[in-house]
């Protein structure tokens, strides 16, 4: 059989104007639409930290029962902070210098107020994902929601044995002193260098969304050492007080 085409003589237009719009068929408030969309944010974080922790490039998208498998396994995978045997690739690991100093304390946070997050600014740091949150219960530390650029205080008085990039932590600063470390990631900058030995309080750098980080946030761990070869993460809600967050969970 023979086809015959006729292509109409057409002209390309480009438009002058460009216009962006949401629509909704949630009957709800428009302030909890907005709310949703920021739950929304926190749960693309979820998604990345559970990447970062089973060391996987991507999820597979529009997948859903893989995905579940995926979330569920990242549940019963209770991580220590050992990533098993290995470390994910393009990770590399930060052992334990041994430094003592003055002011080994851990105490407040990383965040000091007031803190700029979607537009508003908050009194005290918003805490999203919790350790071993019930969402996602190999979390190694507590996660902070928080503008990039934001400067980050350390813990901890010591010594910095960690400041760079690290794999699917991003820009990251640990902070050492007498058997803990302090771990500050997904930075935007580093303002330290290894070696420095800090007091209490210094700027590290700044926050940001680097490594396996869809929404900027800051991720703060604690990691205690326990012998020769062994660490845990401990939990970092035991350092600080219930009322120096405002706590706004992890995801649904
Ligand atoms: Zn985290």
């Amino acid at each position: 059989m023979f086809v015959a085409f006729t292509l109409a003589r057409a002209q390309l237009l480009t438009p002058e104007i460009e216009i962006e719009g949401w629509w909704t068929s949630l009957d709800v408030a428009m302030a909890d639409v907005i709310e949703l969309y920021k739950h929304h944010g926190t749960h693309e974080q979820f998604h990345s930290e559970i990447k970062t922790d089973l060391d996987l490039e991507r999820l597979p998208s529009g997948k859903f029962d893989t995905n579940d498998a995926v979330v569920h396994l990242a549940a019963f995978t209770s991580d220590n902070g050992s990533y098993g045997n290995s470390l994910p690739s393009g990770m590399s690991a930060v052992p334990f210098d041994g430094y003592v100093g003055p002011g080994s304390e851990i105490y407040g946070l990383p965040l000091v107020g007031p803190i700029p997050h979607w537009g508003d600014t908050y009194d005290k740091p918003l805490l999203g994902c919790v350790f071993q949150d019930p969402h996602y219960r190999s979390h190694t530390g507590a996660d902070f929601p928080v503008n990039e650029g934001t400067p980050i205080h350390t813990t901890i008085a010591g010594k910095v044995v960690w400041a760079g990039s690290n794999g699917p932590w991003g820009n990251l600063v640990v902070v050492e002193n007498n058997g803990y470390q302090v771990w500050l990631a997904h930075l935007s900058s580093v303002q330290v260098v290894e070696g420095q030995i800090l007091n209490y309080g210094d700027v590290v750098g700044s926050s940001g969304n680097t490594g396996n980080s869809t929404g900027a946030h800051l991720h703060y761990g604690i990691h205690q050492k326990t012998g020769e070869q062994s660490a845990v993460w401990l939990n970092p809600q035991s350092f600080f007080s219930a009322d120096e967050y405002i706590y706004i969970g992890c995801s649904d």
